[in-house]
């Protein structure tokens, strides 16, 4: 059957067309999507898009016609997904992690191991930075059995990227649901990293965040600062950094909050931002946080069985995410928002297999 999606539907971003990509790849079903990017300036293809498709279309064997940067119409037909050695490149900053973002769900159902290397930058605006996706994405999609293994290779930073991200996984053999309703924070991390800039970058950003959140009652802390220089391999081509606060849960499960430094804006303002944002979700109790639970929407459609998460917030990806592949998996999504508890997000899974 074929599948039609309109881009500009909610969100009107990437996200969608990366949602209707990876699930026709595993559903194995023909994919149009018109529209493509319809809410953003400029709409259509961007190179981080191209990526991301082509990286799910050589996995899984599949053609696309409509491939060029610019282009508001894609129709994708995807074989399946193959196990094996793959390299993809943004060619570009491009987000490393947005390629991943598409392609996990899809080397996760492959017929055998993966292993994937991806160039581009490893920490955007606007995107994932590498560490949240090990850091809060890995943690949760293991707890629902997935088999995956990252490492940063080397950060990718504005303007040069070509940062590298090593990725395996081995096929998941039953994807389980998930259940997080409340959260129990067991510990709080501070963690600052930079490349290329002077170590008080990182010293400074790390002690604002924790006197930021000391102030609102949070007590030890751990603080760990990466200022990484050219000595290291893992140092980026250009300067850059950025902060990540983890909120470390008793189920396991973990919190993320991050900021990226910006040419002008001073370090303590990072931080601040950072902490800002882990307040203001970590008030809700809710133990999933906002980027998680539209990260989380394609596992849970794919689940055997019924998942049940609470976030603090319902974002338009989130509420884009729960339509689209709803809409496209058959799987039952439920969606009740509870004030300043968050809200409260659940969906009977179709219990997919690997091919
Ligand atoms: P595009 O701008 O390319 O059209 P989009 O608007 O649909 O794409 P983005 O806004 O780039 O998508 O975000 C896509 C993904 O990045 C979402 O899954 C979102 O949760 C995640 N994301 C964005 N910012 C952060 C962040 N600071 N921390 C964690 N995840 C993030």
């Amino acid at each position: 059957m074929v599948k039609v999606v309109d881009g500009a539907r909610g969100e009107g971003g990437g996200q969608i067309l990366r949602y209707a990509v990876s699930t026709c790849a595993l559903l194995g079903e023909e994919l149009r999507v018109f529209n493509i990017r319809a809410k953003r300036s400029p709409p259509g293809l961007r190179p981080q898009h191209i990526t991301a498709i082509k990286s799910v279309a050589e996995v899984c064997g599949g053609t696309v016609e409509g491939l060029k940067i610019g282009s508001s119409s894609i129709i994708f037909r995807p074989t399946r997904p193959r196990g094996g050695k793959y390299f993809f490149d943004t060619g570009t900053a491009g987000s490393a992690p947005l390629v991943l973002q598409s392609l996990l769900p899809v080397i996760c159902f492959a017929d055998g191991p993966c292993e994937v290397e991806i160039r581009g930058g490893t920490n955007n605006p606007m995107a994932p930075p590498v560490d949240y996706i090990q850091e809060v994405l890995a943690p949760a999609l293991r707890m629902m059995g997935v088999e995956v293994r990252l490492e940063l290779v080397r950060r990718g930073f504005y303007p040069r990227g070509q940062g590298v991200v090593r990725v395996e996984t081995r096929p998941v053999k039953r994807l389980k649901p998930i259940e997080a309703l409340d959260a129990k924070v067991e510990a709080i991390e501070v963690y600052a990293y930079s490349c290329n800039l002077p170590d008080h970058i990182v010293r400074r950003m790390a002690a604002a965040a924790e006197s930021h959140l000391g102030r609102a009652g949070y007590r030890d802390i751990t603080v760990r600062t990466e200022p990484l220089d050219r000595e290291d391999p893992r140092n980026s081509l250009d300067p850059g950094t950025g902060i990540l606060i983890l909120a470390r849960l008793s189920s396991g499960l973990s919190m993320g909050f991050d900021s990226l430094g910006e040419r002008g804006v001073p370090a303590e303002e990072v931080a601040r931002r950072a902490a800002e944002e882990a307040l203001s979700q970590l008030s809700t109790g809710a133990p999933i946080d906002k980027h998680l639970a539209d990260q989380l929407i394609i596992w849970m459609a794919l689940a055997d069985g019924e998942s049940r998460i609470r976030t603090s917030a319902i974002t338009s990806h989130t509420a884009t995410g729960v339509d689209v592949v709803g809409s496209l998996t058959g799987a039952e999504f439920g969606v009740k928002e509870e004030g300043p508890k968050g809200a409260l997000i659940s969906c009977r899974g179709i219990g997919l297999r690997p091919s």
